[in-house]
């Protein structure tokens, strides 16, 4: 084995433990504010609530208008509010698209984040901002969107849904998978990409059983850490590209694309580097697509394109906006490759 590699954790405070969100008042005074915006979105704006009630008098308010794929527009209201209110540091609550909320709002005006993640889906630990302006999403990246200190409370997933949590968590295992190839890969992500794919295996079939179980819970999101993290360190290759192609263009939910895409995105690629997707075959047996994709079927996750209203000219127009810049990725690609690789994973086939 040669090693020949660069390594830059980025600097977050990450405190992990059931319960452990009680204590975020004392988060807001390590960071010195004292008048916190509680970011939700609708749909958890009683948590935002209960969350700013428990900051008491550190907490200025609450904006409950996060919403998919960080639109401009909402992070100016948003920004108009924490300006209105005097806010001096966000509170996230909630999953990627709050989180996300957040960062766009640190990337104007590096106001300290505090995030609370309930899916797995990892944003809070990635210098990373997805954004959509008329209808166009972009992505930046750099160090004032990184948080600057995440709680992981394995109690705040208890009620995430089932359907949910297995979507969630393939999308991180995706995080992970590509991880593995990435040309800026280290041993450390290598370490926790592993792990983080392990933690999910064995948490997300008792999830799926029992929904409240703490110890499976715990190690699900334990598993979104290391997984975030990894993608927050390594650059993205076809899987990513192609699923923020679909959800960019076409509007298909987020995680469940990546659910789908997984399998056949890892299989294709398992081709070029079979040695470094040996950690995926070693964990989900199989060759690495039909591991994934076996594993994905028995936690119930949706396996088909087509049961997002996707058309075959719709697949034709993915396969060449998807190839239309060129990125690292380990196998070649070309637009009859993927235009194939998305029939498949259109179809819901099993990968060879
Ligand atoms: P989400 O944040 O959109 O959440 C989906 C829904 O579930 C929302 O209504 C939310 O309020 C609700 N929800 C969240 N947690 C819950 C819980 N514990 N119980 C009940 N309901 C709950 O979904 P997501 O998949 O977490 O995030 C998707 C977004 O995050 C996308 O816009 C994606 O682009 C972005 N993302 C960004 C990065 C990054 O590094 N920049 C990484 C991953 C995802």
């Amino acid at each position: 084995m040669t090693l020949d590699f660069s390594y830059q954790p980025h600097p977050i405070r990450v405190v992990f433990a059931s319960g452990a969100s009680a204590g975020v008042a004392q988060w807001v005074e390590t960071l010195g504010c004292r008048r916190a915006l509680v970011l939700t979105t609708p749909q958890q704006a009683a948590d935002g609530e209960a969350l700013a009630a428990r900051l008491g008098t550190l907490a200025v308010g609450t904006f409950a208008g996060a919403t998919m794929h960080t639109p401009v527009e909402v992070t100016e209201r948003a920004l108009l509010r924490a300006a209105e209110l005097k806010a001096d540091c966000v509170v996230s609550l909630g999953g990627g698209s709050t989180t996300g909320l957040g960062k766009a709002m640190a990337y104007r005006t590096d106001i300290p984040q505090i995030v609370i993640p309930t899916t797995y889906a990892g944003s809070e630990v990635t210098p990373i901002l997805g954004q959509t302006e008329n209808g166009i999403k972009t992505t930046v990246r750099g160090e004032k969107i990184v948080p600057e200190v995440v709680i992981y409370d394995p109690e705040l997933t208890l009620g995430l849904p089932v359907a949910m949590s297995v979507t969630s968590g393939l999308n991180a295992i995706a995080h992970a998978a590509e991880g593995l190839y990435a040309p800026d890969r280290n041993p450390i992500t290598t370490m926790m990409a592993v792990e983080g794919m392990r933690a999910f295996f064995e948490a997300l079939p008792v999830i799926v059983k029992a929904p409240r179980d703490v110890e499976a819970r715990e190690k699900a999101l334990y598993g979104a850490w290391l997984c975030g993290t990894v993608l927050g360190q390594i650059t993205m290759s076809l899987h990513h590209k192609i699923c923020h192609t679909l959800g960019g263009s076409f509007d298909t939910p987020h995680a469940e694309t990546h659910a789908v895409m997984l399998p056949h995105t890892i299989g294709f690629n398992a081709a070029a580097v079979p040695q470094l997707l040996a950690p995926i075959t070693d964990i989900f047996g199989g060759t690495p697509g039909q591991g994934l994709y076996d594993f994905a079927k028995s936690v119930g996750s949706p396996l088909a394109l087509r049961d997002f209203g996707l058309s075959q000219s719709d697949l034709d127009r993915a396969a060449e906006i998807a190839t239309r810049n060129p990125y690292a990725n380990p196998r070649p690609i070309d637009g009859t490759s993927i235009r194939a690789l998305l029939q498949d994973a259109w179809s819901g086939d099993r990968p060879p």
